[in-house]
């Protein structure tokens, strides 16, 4: 970026490399900052120029760190003897490569088939017409399989695209789990419908004015799960999400239905999770491509461990019952902290996968993932997409969808080009559990979450998890924090446990 010739890099110096990614991650933050914006605050009429403003800022991080000064840099630095620094120059490298293996007509041809996919999609699902959308999602498929191809892989091209959600993992590995848990978990869902269920979930939908509805789920937020206004705010958004511009820069978004108060608290500790996650990345590695979560599943156990594992816990409302009586007391008339815990925890197999419980979520993913891996692979066309989607539907939670708006095209993903995306939620949730089984080994942490205080579960977390960003794998995390590597053990143990007791298996 500078016209007179940069000097050879001098090896074993990481200022110059270190430099370059601070300017890198500030673009990024900005970019991400206009995003925020865009999604929580801005008028609506700026949506253009915003688009070209963001445009520019990618364009710009983008060029800085494809740079081949970088590659100079990082040939030069060597490994470093400071273990931080290793792990900078190991990730750089790998970002690095992924970023300069692909040709600039293909990122710009993937861009433009992602925006005009986009559409279709939001066609498609007004109209319930897939047919608009597939030759769309032919082209999308296309185009991942050449991404794979681009980037290279050992054994399948779906580790490619995996890897960039889920760094490490292999497509082997996914389905030996997802089988596992299926078997295991499949059973249960049968007895559970078979048990039937009486429970009346007419609290549910009783009116809790949004005002309030936020005051209490912020509340909660930062009494029981940490988070701070002197590093975070909460908005609105039609989708909620969790973006950070530093560790102590955090926003967390939900929505509010009046008549369905669920949505607004579990979406804002589902949201806070993703938060103090990037809160707790040590600040060493700031403004660095280290200093964000390791990947989307690590990422996903946190979020799910504050919603479920926590926030729908039988200690959860017998501590806060009485907060929630006061936030919501026409909501709170004649219901006691077991029958709130009763009612948040439904299982009911359903069409939708954000709406889905703990028991049916991981299905309404194992499908997907199959499905997808299908298509990559060429073993099912786009066209048969629909009646497999319908089929698996039936098989594994026993409805069909009336139309594709309710089934193969309810979720963003696939317009966008995110394939390999999906395996990272039932990764995240079987490792939730995991990680809280092991930070339960502490007698002491054991003893506070079973009162609902979780202080110390909370600096176990950032110890074992949150401080090493992406310096380290999410199989070296797993293995560190957890004593072996993932599986569905805990997961299966926890939902016969917490559900067997519920709908009264046992
Ligand atoms: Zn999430």
């Amino acid at each position: 970026m500078t016209s007179t010739p940069d000097p050879k890099a001098t090896p074993g110096d990481l200022t110059e490399l270190k430099r370059v990614l601070h300017q890198v991650s500030d673009l990024n933050a900005a970019a991400s900052l206009m995003s925020w914006d865009q999604e929580t605050q801005m008028p609506p009429d700026a949506a253009r120029v915003r688009g070209l403003q963001m445009s520019t800022l990618a364009g710009l991080s983008h060029e800085l760190f494809t740079a081949p000064r970088v590659a100079e840099l990082l040939d030069a630095a060597a490994d470093p003897a400071d273990e931080t620094d290793a792990a900078l120059v190991r990730v750089t490298r790998r970002d690095h490569a992924k970023a300069t293996r692909l040709p600039t007509e293909f990122v710009e041809e993937q861009s433009r088939a992602a925006s005009e996919a986009h559409h279709a999609w939001i066609e498609a699902r007004q109209t319930g017409s897939f047919a608009t959308f597939a030759p769309h999602l032919e082209r999308m498929m296309d185009l991942a399989r050449r991404y794979a191809d681009h980037q290279g892989y050992d054994e399948h091209p779906y580790d490619a695209l995996l890897d960039d959600y889920e760094p490490g993992m292999k497509v082997g590995q996914v389905r030996a789990t997802f089988t596992d848990l299926r078997d295991r978990t499949l059973p249960l869902l049968r007895r559970i419908v078979a048990a039937g269920d009486a429970t009346d979930y007419s609290v549910l939908t009783r009116p809790f004015p949004v005002d309030a509805q936020r005051r209490f789920a912020l509340r909660i937020a930062e009494e029981a799960f940490g988070l701070n206004p002197g590093f975070s705010r909460l908005d609105e958004s039609a989708h909620p999400f969790q973006t950070n511009f530093s560790r102590d820069d955090i926003r967390v978004t939900t929505r509010f239905d009046e008549r369905y108060f669920p949505m607004s608290l579990f979406g804002t500790w589902h949201e806070t999770g993703h938060a103090m996650y990037e809160h707790g990345v040590a600040a060493r590695l700031e403004r660095t491509p280290l200093s964000r979560g390791a990947s989307l599943g690590v990422h996903e156990s946190q979020s799910r461990m504050f919603e479920n594992l926590l926030g729908r816990s039988r200690p959860f409302w017998e501590r806060y019952f009485g907060v929630f009586a006061q936030a919501a007391p026409d909501v709170a008339a004649g219901q006691d902290a077991l029958s709130l815990y009763r009612a948040v925890n439904r299982v009911q197999p359903d069409l939708i996968r954000v709406e889905a419980d703990e028991v049916t979520y991981n299905f309404h993913i194992m499908l997907r993932f199959e499905l997808e891996l299908a298509l990559l692979e060429g073993t099912l066309q786009v066209r048969d997409l629909p009646d497999a989607w319908n089929a698996r539907m039936q098989e594994f939670l026993g409805v069909t969808p009336p139309d594709d708006a309710q089934g193969v095209l309810q979720d963003i993903h696939w317009s966008a080009g995110l394939i390999g995306y999906f395996p990272t939620y039932t990764l995240g949730n079987l490792l939730s559990v995991q990680l809280l089984d092991a930070a339960r080994q502490d007698p002491v942490i054991a003893q506070e979450v079973d009162r609902a205080e979780y202080g110390r579960l909370r600096e176990w977390l950032v110890q074992h998890v949150h401080q090493y960003g992406r310096s380290r794998t999410p199989a070296e995390i797993t293995l560190a924090a957890t004593g072996k590597p993932l599986s569905a053990d805990a997961y299966v143990a926890y939902l016969e446990g917490k559900y067997g007791e519920i709908y009264g298996l046992n």
